[in-house]
């Protein structure tokens, strides 16, 4: 199952790779990566005190910001100017999504994969890998487990990219998590949203995606840098194409699924170039679709099974730089949701997470199989890298609840279809913001009520007590009182209630 000839991976690769798809967004014939730009806008930034506080005015009124403006803050190295950055980039971050953290889990489905990337323990250059994907009964006990045992309502599901998890395995996979409805002490748990990282996929393929009902799409351009690119990733691999990943939102977009998340892998070349771009391809998404990136992530490379490369990274961040992305990004597209993962250890987490981190996952297994096994947590030949923080959900939520920080099950704009260019106004204005701190409350309750300890629920109580205080005083009072009367019954044991 695991091994494909030679001439059935060249085959494989032609019926992949679409040309057409990719080709039709080139202006001049270039795509909008320009190396050369961003290398002198950097060079050329000058972080003068008053610009960059203009700069920051500007990430306060939600405006996307210009490369050289992003450039600016970049190079910035003060303290004060730093403290000033972090304060506007926690702002801007509260007035978009509230005070609320939204968790997931990662499901991996398949490391079967047909490409080597230099970085990643899945790659078919990786000897000592075990390979399998999941069957549809194992994807339905890892959903019982995470859905009735942890109580997530959010998945990320992963796959390599190989002919045997073809877009319709995926499609599969996803019907059947969906299916899982998983006991607990209330009723059922049950996974709400279905975000996807896969491998960039053509437009008929996103189309059936779509009609699955997944959430995001997520994929990595990993770095825009194209030499790199090119040297992380071999030719005459799918992955080895720089424009048919570089292009796969736009195809998503026009496929229908207009949730799409980018990111860079940091450490595989200059990081400030790295984040510069993922402006310039977010300003590409919003000048032609009038839809930015729903998600931002910043992975920095962790080490991986057989990996050369992820043990001695080209241009690993350090801490402070990495905090100083994370402010730059929620800076620079005040939007857009930032995903912050347990590849991070518990302390940079902790830290990083109030300076603009909108999403992260709790309670993280990334074996194929590995929520209903029992394995040791870091067993690298299992997983596709190393973790660096194993906390589980209800040890993270009550870490942030310690913070002041709420912790969100929510899943409710996708289904009321605050989606893309719908959305994106409604981020903008503040007004999902309201929604978010609604939602937050109502299913922190249900999560509290199915899955807490007496102990957290001692420590989360005051958490969420205060949260219904701040809906009390941000809404009308006809409002407040049917948001009283969702939560009562939520308190009853009733389920699912949204607004
Ligand atoms: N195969 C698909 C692809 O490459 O897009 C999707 C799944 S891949 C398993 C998900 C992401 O994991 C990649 O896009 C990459 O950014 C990240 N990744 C790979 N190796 C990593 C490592 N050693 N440390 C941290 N992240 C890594
Ligand atoms: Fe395969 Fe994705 Fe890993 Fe590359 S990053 S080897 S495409 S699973």
């Amino acid at each position: 199952m695991t091994v494909i000839l030679d001439s059935n991976r060249q085959e494989y690769m032609a019926e992949s790779l679409r040309r057409e798809q990719t080709d039709k967004y080139l202006v001049d014939g270039n795509d909008f990566i320009p190396d050369r730009e961003i290398h002198a806008l950097l060079d050329a930034a000058k972080p003068d005190p008053e610009y960059i506080r203009d700069i920051l005015k500007k990430s306060l009124a939600i405006q996307t910001l210009e490369p050289a403006e992003m450039a600016a803050l970049l190079q910035v190295e003060d303290d004060q100017l730093l403290a000033e950055m972090a304060e506007a980039a926690i702002k801007t971050k509260h007035f978009v999504y509230d005070n609320r953290i939204v968790t997931f889990a990662p499901l991996y489905m398949s490391n079967l994969c047909v490409n080597r990337c230099a970085y990643c323990g899945f790659s078919t250059e990786s000897q000592n890998v075990q390979r399998r994907k999941l069957s549809m009964d194992e994807v339905r006990s890892e959903t019982n487990v995470l859905a009735g045992k942890i109580g997530h309502k959010r998945l990320i599901v992963v796959y390599g990219e190989h002919p045997s998890t073809s877009t319709e395995y995926i499609a599969d996979t996803i019907t059947n998590v969906y299916d899982v409805k998983a006991p607990t002490r209330h009723g059922f748990g049950q996974i709400r949203r279905v975000n996807v990282n896969a491998a960039p996929l053509p437009v008929e393929d996103l189309k059936h995606l779509h009609e699955v009902g997944i959430g995001t799409y997520q994929v990595f351009q990993e770095t825009y840098h194209k030499e790199t690119y090119r040297e992380v990733h071999p030719a005459g691999t799918i992955k080895g194409d720089y424009r048919w990943r570089l292009y796969c939102m736009h195809r998503a977009l026009e496929a229908g699924v207009d949730d799409v998340g980018m990111g860079a892998l940091f450490g595989l070349y200059n990081w400030k170039f790295d984040a510069l771009a993922l402006l310039y391809h977010a300003r590409e998404l919003e000048a032609r679709y009038n839809i930015g990136p729903h998600t931002l992530s910043f992975p920095r490379i962790e080490p991986a099974c057989d990996s050369l490369l992820a043990r001695n990274p080209n241009d690993l961040l350090t801490d402070r730089q990495f905090k100083k992305l994370i402010i730059v990004l929620r800076l620079s597209v005040p939007y857009s949701g930032m995903i912050i993962t347990a590849r991070e250890n518990r302390a940079t987490r902790d830290e990083c997470i109030p300076l603009g981190c909108t999403q992260t996952d709790a309670s993280s297994r990334i074996g194929i199989g590995s929520y209903s096994d029992v394995y040791t947590d870091q067993e690298e030949a299992r997983q596709q890298f190393i973790l660096g923080d194993t906390r589980s959900l209800e040890e993270l939520v009550v870490d942030l609840a310690k913070q002041g920080v709420i912790t969100s099950f929510c899943t409710a704009g996708y289904r009321c279809g605050r989606t893309g260019g719908c959305i994106m106004d409604m981020l903008k204005t503040g007004k999902e913001g309201t929604f978010c701190k609604l939602n937050a409350v109502l299913t922190f309750r249900e999560w509290l009520d199915d899955f807490a300890s007496p102990e957290s629920l001692a420590i989360c109580e005051p958490v969420i007590q205060k949260e219904i205080e701040g809906v009390r005083a941000m809404v009308k009072p006809e409002f407040f009182e049917k948001f009283e009367g969702y939560y009562k019954r939520i308190c009853s044991g009733e389920r699912d209630l949204y607004f």
